[in-house]
């Protein structure tokens, strides 16, 4: 066996290969072009072709676009009136962003337990944290596979709570025939460049609920009820603000990016669901590390493909491997630390380790593989090779 790089061996690659990156092409570029040529810089057209798009590829009636995916949480925790005195129940491994979101509106995240094989909300530890203040849950598509929305459904009727799905790993993904942003009563999207779909930045909300969209297409502009283009059409400078709202806004240039996008994600999917499939065989069998499980039912999507370590196994913990493997040249990366261990939460809310024990033990030992639609055979054999290589030498 080759030495380890960070031993002072030749690595795997020397370039590093990053865990995600965007994928554009001339046409994305000649689209964005044509719009900043165009009248119209924002709140144009583009707006609404792209809304009608999106509620498509979800199945939905309604799609709210805005400036990026925290705001799309934003507007949906708004939406719901969620305000002071409120909980919403947030998984424990997620982006800082679901639980932030709750805070904006002056309300509390109440961290649930994840499933310690697919990292997804556990739908009994979410039974366990509902109280009498208990307004939503957000259910996160960790990695790219759909929530076990069918039990969440039942769970959210019981306590009369709403159910937000963060699809931002998920755009795409479906369970059964029904695609994700159809499954709960809002669900929210990123289109940041690591995500399967980029406008730079940008953030989409999808829901059968016409009020709720309109609440948040206010919320985006202000809370002023009429954009500039609805106030030339009618010819009248007159507007009214009927609610305290933000500029959350997507242009239409921007906009232009996530339609050509949009067009490009079936390739994008199938592409991510071989890469994810390369890495399952080379993996099979290896003791030293899990892949997530996944269910038979469920399209993934495949945002990230995350391995757990079996730290028994292993000599060194995951931070060890984590620097053997950058060394290597691979980008690995980690999705997520808990949130509420994160300085302002513990501060804030007193939050103490203990508090979710699965999404603690398996922060420990999860790391994050490169994956996205234009990585190579090379890179892919890249990842295996170094994966190998390192777990190979910290074997026990
Ligand atoms: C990317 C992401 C967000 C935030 O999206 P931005 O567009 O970066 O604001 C929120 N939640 C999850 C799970 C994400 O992956």
């Amino acid at each position: 066996m080759s030495e380890l790089a960070i031993h002072g061996g030749n690595p795997v690659r020397t370039k590093l290969l990053p865990y995600g990156r965007q994928c554009l092409d001339e046409e994305d570029i000649r689209n964005v072009v044509e719009v900043l040529r165009s009248n119209w810089l924002t709140t144009g057209p583009k707006i609404q072709e792209f809304e009608r798009a999106f509620a498509h590829v979800a199945g939905t009636r309604e799609a709210v676009a805005v400036c990026n995916g925290t705001a799309a949480l934003h507007a949906a925790m708004h939406a719901l009136n969620i305000g002071p005195n409120d909980e919403v129940i947030v998984p424990a491994i997620t982006f800082a962003s679901s639980a932030n979101a709750v805070i904006y509106q002056g309300g509390t995240p109440i961290f649930a337990d994840v499933d310690a094989d697919s990292l997804l909300l556990d739908p009994d530890s979410v039974i366990s944290k509902v109280g009498p203040r208990s307004r939503a849950v957000v259910a996160v598509d960790y990695a790219g596979q759909p929530c076990s929305y069918d039990l969440l459904r039942d769970i959210a009727r019981r306590f009369n709570l709403a159910l937000v799905a963060d699809a931002c790993h998920a755009l795409g993904a479906a369970l059964g025939e029904k695609p994700v942003g159809s499954l709960a009563d809002l669900s929210t999207f990123s289109l940041h460049p690591v995500k399967h779909i980029t406008s730079g930045e940008g953030g989409v909300i999808t829901t059968d609920n016409p009020a709720l969209a309109e609440r948040m297409r206010i919320f985006r502009n202000h809370g002023i009820t009429l954009d500039h283009r609805q106030r030339e059409a009618i010819g009248s400078y007159a507007y009214e603000m009927t609610d305290l709202g933000h500029n959350y806004r997507l242009t239409d240039f921007q906009c232009a990016l996530a339609m050509s996008q949009l067009q490009k994600l079936p390739g994008f999917l199938r592409r991510r669901q071989e890469i994810a499939a390369r890495y399952d065989a080379a993996f099979a069998g290896n003791e030293c590390l899990r892949p997530l499980r996944t269910r038979a039912d469920a399209f993934h999507a495949y945002h990230l493909y995350v391995i757990l370590l079996e730290l028994s196994r292993l000599s060194v913990n995951r931070d060890a491997i984590f620097g053997a493997l950058r060394a290597e040249g691979i980008g690995v990366n980690v999705h997520y630390k808990p949130v509420y261990l994160h300085p302002y939460y513990q501060k804030r809310f007193d939050t103490r380790p203990g508090a979710c024990p699965v999404a603690e033990k398996s922060f420990e030992s999860m790391i994050t593989l490169p994956l996205f639609p234009e990585m190579t055979s090379e890179d892919i054999n890249d990842v295996v090779t170094a994966v190998e290589k390192v777990l190979g030498y910290y074997r026990r």
